[in-house]
């Protein structure tokens, strides 16, 4: 536990600014991620140090697929979450608390960063499987002496975080990979209990930091597939972050609060021929059949990165991340 960062005190209530909903809680309770409680009259961040899940896993599955391509990164997570996805496919660990949560185990930054260190072959650390803005004091306190110690830090997130706390994280963190789970305010406030409009600002923001990002859009059968629809969120990518904005467009199963069928093969191959006609780098996630997971540059056309399954082969790329065949510049320069 760890008093948080970000709060104001109220009349022996307590209001945390870390994200959007502001929430105002009252001495004993917590707030709508259920990891920060007002703990006589301090905001208290009940989850610092409390790990659920420690892996080392390819890049790739965060999804990341123009950083660092083929590589491990150390992956920490939490539990809590501040949105309450109806579709949440780790909502076992996003939609409880600690003392909820029985296979928790402490550990210190400094632990973290150790254990990151240990494994020759990773190159980072990445905050994932939980929504780690709620974990924010942690993970800053392990990503600053990660970053001092060469590693990379990786931030898998919803993006429902305040303006001034984004920016205080974003030095430390060397890449982004955001859900945009539609271009709709009535989505996001239906099925997520929270809103779009901040998540857009954060990923205006981190573009205009000129930091690497990636976005993955789940897509959920007759709830956010609407061609129209899909369409639109495509334009709004193309012209408010540029053409080179790698999307993952991911296939949805039925899990949690959510029943429709899986998505169809055939819807993914639709959005995907929506999407490659407007943004240079588009694929699709969480199929068995393989496609949709090539990176080929836009330049010449090249195939420059060879996936299956986990495996990656980027053999179309020199040591910069450059197309071999033509010097387009296809992975992020950090
Ligand atoms: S981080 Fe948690 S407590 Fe703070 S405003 Fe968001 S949901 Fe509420």
């Amino acid at each position: 536990m760890k008093e948080a960062s970000y709060y104001i005190k109220q009349n022996g209530k307590v209001q945390c600014l870390l994200c959007p909903h502001k929430c105002i809680i009252s001495e004993g309770k917590r707030g709508s991620c259920r990891v920060r409680k007002n703990e006589n009259g301090q905001l208290i961040s009940e989850n610092y140090g409390q790990v659920c899940s420690l892996h080392f896993d390819p890049i790739e599955k965060k999804p990341l697929y123009h950083f660092f391509p083929g590589k491990t990164i150390f992956s920490v997570g939490s539990v809590g979450c501040n949105l309450h996805c109806k579709f949440c496919q780790n909502w076992e660990i996003s939609q409880t608390g600690v003392e909820e949560y029985p296979n928790l185990n402490y550990y210190t930054p400094e632990e973290i960063v150790n254990m990151a260190k240990e494994r020759k072959d990773n190159f980072g650390i990445a905050y994932t499987y939980n929504e780690p803005a709620v974990w924010y004091e942690f993970m800053l306190d392990i990503a600053k002496p990660a970053k001092l110690q060469g590693l990379k830090n990786v931030i898998v997130t919803n993006g429902y975080i305040n303006p001034e706390p984004l920016e205080e994280l974003i030095p430390y963190m060397d890449a982004f990979s955001i859900d945009l789970k539609a271009l709709s305010e009535d989505f996001y406030r239906k099925f997520t209990s929270s809103g779009l409009e901040p998540v857009l600002n954060t990923l205006k923001t981190i573009k205009k930091y000129g930091k690497h990002f990636e976005i993955t859009n789940l897509v959920i059968t007759d709830t956010n597939d609407n061609v129209k629809e899909f369409s639109r969120m495509v334009d709004w990518l193309t012209n408010e972050l540029g053409k080179d904005t790698v999307l993952h467009i991911s296939r949805y199963f039925p899990t949690y609060k959510m029943n429709k069928e899986a998505t169809s093969v055939s819807k993914l191959r639709q959005l995907f021929e929506i999407a490659s006609n407007k943004l240079n780098y588009v694929y699709i996630g969480n199929i068995r059949t393989g496609e949709g997971q090539n990176t080929f540059c836009h330049e010449c056309n090249h195939l420059v990165i060879n996936r299956v399954g986990y495996f990656t082969e980027a053999s179309g790329l020199d040591n910069t991340g450059k197309c071999i065949h033509c010097g387009k510049q296809i992975l992020s320069e950090s």
